[in-house]
């Protein structure tokens, strides 16, 4: 039967409503597994070489992660009850949730994925080895430093949840120097001075001085890689110059 000329609008509003509901799911889905597949890390992959790998991250990173997923589920369920006053708002809010959730959900896969490898044996122990030596380091400087490293794509620091990336296949000795460099990111917002004053940002932000050209002179990424350097050189000293040495190209100069 044809739909009356009162219908229309009726079933484009519960068509609307079917289409949020199931998009607002699907959300909360993928929130629900990536959150189960960060509890699920203490039980898994017991067949594997060094199981304990994956008590120890499950351990040290649980708390971070859900840290980062805090507060979601009750935003996502808040999502539905505004749909029915201003579906607009409602919209603009799932898509804020689902464009902050991505990030975090990569993060989750790349410490899967980085577990199971460091408990198959794959990095050599060398990911636990470079933990112990962070921690050390971050003991020494008092830095609050409860974060792991795990093998990655490339060296890096994952803003997010601060998990250092550990370039996968190359693991060599060679490398552990440079994870010092990305605990140095880490750093720029934890150091303190005497006074308990954390001024590295401040310095890489240009904010001490009012001299426009100055500041034009080197951005503050750049600043931020160059603070690391020094970081990694303060505290490895030679190893960390050998190890930049070794990976220099003059292709690249
Ligand atoms: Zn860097």
């Amino acid at each position: 039967m044809p739909p009356t000329g009162d219908a229309s609008p009726e079933l484009a509003k519960a068509a609307s409503a079917a289409h949020f509901k199931a998009r607002r799911l699907s959300l909360q889905e993928d929130l629900e597994r990536a959150r189960a597949a960060i509890d699920g890390l203490d039980c898994w992959g017991t067949t594997l070489a060094r199981p304990q790998e994956m008590k120890l991250l499950s351990r040290r990173l649980t708390p971070i992660f859900e840290q980062g997923f805090h507060g979601f589920p009750e935003r996502i369920a808040e999502t539905d009850a505004t749909f029915a006053s201003d579906p607009g708002g409602a919209w603009s809010e799932l898509e804020q949730l689902t464009r902050e959730l991505v990030s975090r959900i990569s993060d989750t896969l790349t410490l899967v994925e980085g577990a199971f490898l460091r408990a198959s044996g794959f990095d050599n122990g060398l990911c636990r080895t470079a933990d112990c030596l962070l921690d050390e380091i971050a003991q020494q400087a008092r830095i609050h430093w409860q974060r792991t490293v795990l093998p990655a794509e490339r060296e890096q620091a994952r803003p997010g949840a601060w998990l250092i990336g550990w370039r996968f296949p190359d693991f060599s000795i060679w490398s552990l120097p440079l994870m010092a460099h990305e605990l140095g990111h880490y750093a720029v917002d934890e150091l303190e001075d005497w006074n308990r004053e954390r001024l590295a940002r401040k310095l890489l932000d240009g904010g001490w001085t009012e001299a426009e050209e100055l500041r034009a002179l080197v951005s503050p990424t750049e600043l931020e890689e160059l603070f690391a350097d020094a970081f990694g050189a303060f505290v490895l000293g030679p190893a960390y110059v050998a190890c930049l040495m070794w990976r220099a190209s003059p292709a690249r100069v």
